[in-house]
């Protein structure tokens, strides 16, 4: 395996513009003056110095937005002019691209090619499809029994707070931000405490895009004090998270003692990858692979469980090992890494507590278990062979580039494994056999099932999780813009009313 860290040649730091909370459409520093750090992954230094929102701070957001809302021109505006502000913030968001996704980069140590991959697909492609549906916003006329005329309105749900994690920042400020303000929502979106420079970045994008100020607040703060705020905030009709199901736990239930507001949770999974024996074996392992260590494994829908049928079983360690040996870990700037460092500290001593408890648990490592380097948070790719099915590491998530492998002999037996966990989030199947495709997908209880691929979202594929991976309405497809509307019925006499 080449490894290398962080070669000085390629590092791009880039100026960070924004450090402060984005309240009202203005940058504003935190009512108690606080402030807290951000980290490069690639060298565990300071970046910047980040205001740090608290409760007070949550509390002035949530009245612009509220404001916004109930008096604000932005849900009144027809939705042609509302695509018009989003087409233009998509806009924006590709001519500063390069910015955008070196702020990744540096914050939440992604791939800057898979970052700059993300730009046009993921935040400006969320915004512009969401922005196409805004003027297709429509209720439907009943055909009621009596003498009534009755038709439905779907309408704005109003303030919502947006709660999101650091392992994809941009891509998910957008999967947010996008849908709700197409439904013509007002909003405060906390980022993830790691990872706070792009959401910071694009608020000041759609201010010059012309987002009216107090529909997008952003509040960067930490989990306990300004994500709390917004969870059990009585001003807030939806809570929108995205993140582990601890803290999803936490949100439903602040929620339910505040003013119970809408609650959708999208949390953690422990996605399996299903590989036949009649399968390619080269196209398998490529799978199997990509599907596993793409953004170091920091990645919802990772597939680290890999069931394979045991005759083609030795054959497909041999070839993931091989692709082990030639996986770049290191510089994310560099256009030849695969992989660069975890997200933080605390990420990378949990994968390692993870791959060391593995081997206790008597799992064998196959390939990687080491971190690389003495700055920053590198790991090996690694694989676990000979696991158990009730081993820890084959039931938590890891959130890291952890795989964790496993045989089969019949697709009953896969289908049992394949849903042999708390979490339904995603599953992929490796066949040539339409038959057990078709049976697989039906059989495994997940939000999404991939068949002979893996990693295919996208902003018109709905998104979300079975289980304890999440509920509440879908984030991406059109059932993201209806997650942030609610219905509501108008009833009428079609004739002199008898009241
Ligand atoms: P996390 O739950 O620790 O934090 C997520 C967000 O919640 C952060 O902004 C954090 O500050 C905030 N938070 C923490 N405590 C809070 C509290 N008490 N009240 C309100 N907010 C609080 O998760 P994480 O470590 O940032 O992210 C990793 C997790 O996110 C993994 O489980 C991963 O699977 C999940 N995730 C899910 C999806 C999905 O779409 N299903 C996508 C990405 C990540």
């Amino acid at each position: 395996m080449a490894t290398n860290g962080v070669s000085d040649s390629l590092f791009k730091m880039p100026t960070i513009k924004f450090t402060k909370l984005f309240i009202n459409g203005q940058f504003v520093d935190s009512i108690s003056g606080k402030t807290f750090e951000t980290i490069d992954p690639r060298t565990g230094e300071v970046i910047a110095k980040i205001s740090e929102g608290t409760k007070e701070d949550v509390d002035a957001a949530v009245a612009v937005a509220r404001d916004a809302f109930d008096n604000g021109p932005w849900p009144r505006m027809p939705g042609l002019e509302r695509a018009k502000i989003m087409a233009k913030w998509a806009d924006l968001i590709e001519e500063n691209g390069d910015e955008l996704a070196a702020l990744d980069t540096i914050d939440a140590g992604l791939l800057y090619q898979f970052s700059k991959f993300g730009i046009p697909t993921g935040a400006a492609g969320s915004l512009r499809f969401y922005a196409g549906a805004a003027d297709k916003i429509h209720g439907e006329v009943l055909k009621c029994s009596g003498e009534f005329h009755a038709y439905t309105l779907m309408e704005p749900i109003g303030v919502v707070g947006h709660i999101i994690p650091w392992n994809v920042p941009l891509a998910a400020f957008f999967t947010k931000v996008a849908p709700s303000m197409a439904a013509g929502c007002t909003m405060v979106l906390k980022p993830a405490e790691q990872t706070p420079l792009s959401a910071l970045f694009a608020a000041h994008l759609a201010k010059l895009a012309g987002v009216p100020d107090g529909v997008l607040n952003v509040v960067p703060g930490f989990g306990p004090t300004a994500g709390a705020a917004i969870s059990s905030h009585m001003d807030i009709d939806m809570v929108s998270f995205t993140g582990s199901v601890e803290t999803g736990r936490e949100v439903m239930h602040a929620a339910a003692s505040s003013n119970l507001k809408a609650v959708s949770l999208e949390l953690g999974g422990k996605s399996p990858l299903i590989i036949f024996d009649d399968a390619d074996l080269d196209k398998a392992a490529d799978l199997a692979f990509f599907g596993m260590f793409m953004n170091k494994g920091e990645v919802c829908i990772a597939g680290s469980r890999v069931y394979v049928q045991e005759r083609i079983y030795d054959e497909l360690e041999k070839k993931l090992v091989e692709k082990a040996k030639a996986w770049i870990v290191g510089d994310p700037f560099d256009p030849k890494t695969h992989q660069g460092p975890q997200a933080d500290k605390k990420q990378f001593d949990k994968i390692l507590w993870y791959i060391e408890h593995g081997m206790k648990e008597g799992a064998t490592l196959l390939t990687g278990g080491k971190s690389i380097g003495t700055k920053g948070y590198f790991i090996e790719p690694t694989i676990f062979t000979n696991v158990k099915e009730d081993m820890r590491i084959a039931q938590d998530e890891i959130f890291g580039p952890v795989m964790a492998l496993m045989k089969f002999k019949t697709i009953e037996e896969a289908i049992k494994s394949a849903n042999n966990t708390r979490y339904g989030l995603a599953a992929g199947i490796v066949t040539k056999n339409i038959d057990t495709a078709n049976t697989m997908s039906r059989s495994i209880r997940a939000g999404t099932i991939w068949i002979n691929c893996y990693f295919v979202i996208g902003g018109d594929i709905p998104f979300g999780g079975f289980k304890m991976s999440g509920f509440g309405g879908k984030d991406l497809g059109l059932d993201a813009l209806y997650k942030y509307m609610q219905l509501k019925s108008v009833v009428t006499p079609i004739y002199n009313s008898p009241w």
